[in-house]
């Protein structure tokens, strides 16, 4: 079997794993299906590093797919976590934590006015997508291929992430009367934006959209796509959704909107906003939010939604996150694309970096990557090679090519050194691999 390294632990825990839960993880990206070989089974995570069950340390380019902007085990994060726990789990009650949380969000990103949390970005997109149907009484909900907003039955076809990772045209069990009112379009297109309202006057309730994707890889908006979007909806009485579970407080202070300034009428976050735990949000404009139950009729709700250990410990992460903190994330990740792209230039391999702030990705293609199609012609193969040549060398990338990277505050001189010192046999590898 290639690409089946030394990891005898992780083998073990991946074939106990295998017997009790469908493909041995817990949500598909984890799995390797897409390089081969056996997932690591990480037992500890500290700074910008993680450590698996075999013993072996990594410098960790996932970063949870996301949340870990400070790095692992940040202590001020863990304190914070400590103290609540030790204040009890969870209450079932409105607790401070929420709206310190809440008024955290409100403060950093202006045009959300008010907000609801949830536990997961799934939940954040469903909610707004049915908040979006019932303030304009339309059904129709136009979303891009290749971006992914969590496993909401409307919003799965041509999705980005594990749907892309794995080729998956569509998903089995979700039906056609779920589906029937998605319009998926390409990225990139408003022309194709257009033409879709032109078709269906009166009957589109909202455009999602990923602020800057980072689900086909990283593949940022054109100058003026989000503004397009956003006159669109407006000049058609629909609302623009962006999705900034992934950019949201990573691609700057107030995310993406800090970045490009194109005003939405919802918004859905997660990952960073959660430290670490199961936080997410959806907000956006008061007079749309007032739907929301119970201040109106749109029902929403959850048992665990403003947890107090989840709410603190992204309290704790949010209150360290200062324009020092995004500027040193920002320079360590224009560092390591650096060094990816010189390793890959030096080897003669075909590559565009591409990246939206500190959220980068590596495709294996000469040509600059604009939409899925375009994502999809990649050398994935190169990928493979590249991926593994790393991994063996501690040095931990997402196992697909369709997946950002990321990196913290905590990748430090010594960790960019690990990498650097990795990435020549690596290159090597992408370049003599064959499909
Ligand atoms: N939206 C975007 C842009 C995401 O990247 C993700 C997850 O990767 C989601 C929504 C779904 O979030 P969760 O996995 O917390 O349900």
């Amino acid at each position: 079997m290639p690409y089946r390294y030394e990891a005898p632990v992780s083998q073990t825990l991946f074939d106990r794993a295998s017997l009790v839960t469908p493909g041995g993880v817990n949500s598909p990206v984890r799995a390797f299906r897409a390089v081969g070989g056996t997932p690591r089974f990480m037992v500890s995570g500290t700074g910008p590093y993680l450590t698996d069950a075999d013993g072996r340390e990594y410098v960790d380019l996932v970063c949870s797919w996301g949340p870990m902007i400070l790095g692992h085990s940040h202590p001020e994060v863990v304190a914070a976590v400590q103290e609540a726990v030790a204040r009890g789990t969870s209450f079932g009650t409105p607790g401070e934590g929420e709206v310190a949380l809440a008024e955290e969000i409100v403060a950093r990103v202006e045009p959300v006015e008010q907000v609801r949390l949830v536990s997961s970005g799934t939940e954040a997109t469903m909610s707004a997508i049915r908040l979006a149907r019932g303030f304009t009484g339309r059904a129709k909900v136009v979303k891009f291929a290749g971006c992914y907003h969590g496993h909401v039955d409307a919003l799965l076809a041509a999705a980005g992430s594990g749907v892309a990772t794995f080729g998956l045209p569509d998903t089995p069990g979700v039906t056609g009367a779920q589906a029937g009112d998605t319009i998926v379009l390409p990225y990139n297109d408003l022309e194709a934006v257009r033409e879709a309202f032109a078709a269906q006057p009166g009957e589109i309730a909202c455009v999602i959209t990923e602020a800057s994707p980072g689900n086909m890889g990283v593949v940022p908006p054109l100058d003026g796509f989000n503004a397009g979007l956003k006159e669109i909806c407006a000049a058609n009485g629909a609302l623009y959704i962006s999705d900034e579970v992934m950019t949201g407080f990573r691609t700057s202070k107030a995310g993406w909107f800090g970045v490009d300034g194109v005003r939405p009428d919802l918004m859905t976050f997660g990952k960073v906003m959660g430290g670490g735990f199961p936080a997410a949000a959806f907000g956006g404009r008061a007079d749309v939010m007032a739907h929301l139950a119970p201040a109106g009729p749109v029902y929403q709700a959850g048992t665990l939604s403003g947890n107090p250990i989840a709410t603190a410990a992204g309290l704790a992460q949010l209150r360290l996150l200062d324009d020092a903190a995004y500027a040193k994330v920002d320079a360590v990740s224009a560092e390591i694309r650096g060094m990816v792209g010189e390793a890959l230039t030096k080897e003669g391999v075909a590559h565009v970096v591409q990246a939206a702030s500190n959220m980068f990705s590596v495709f294996f293609t000469d040509r600059p990557v604009r939409n899925y199609e375009d994502a999809k012609q990649q050398e994935a193969f190169r990928f493979t090679a590249f991926f593994h040549s790393l991994l063996s060398q501690g040095v931990y990338l997402p196992p697909s090519a369709f997946e950002s990277w990321f990196v913290s505050t905590a990748h430090d001189t010594q960790a960019v050194e690990r990498i650097a010192a990795a990435l020549p046999a690596a290159a090597r590898a992408a370049s003599e691999a064959t499909a």
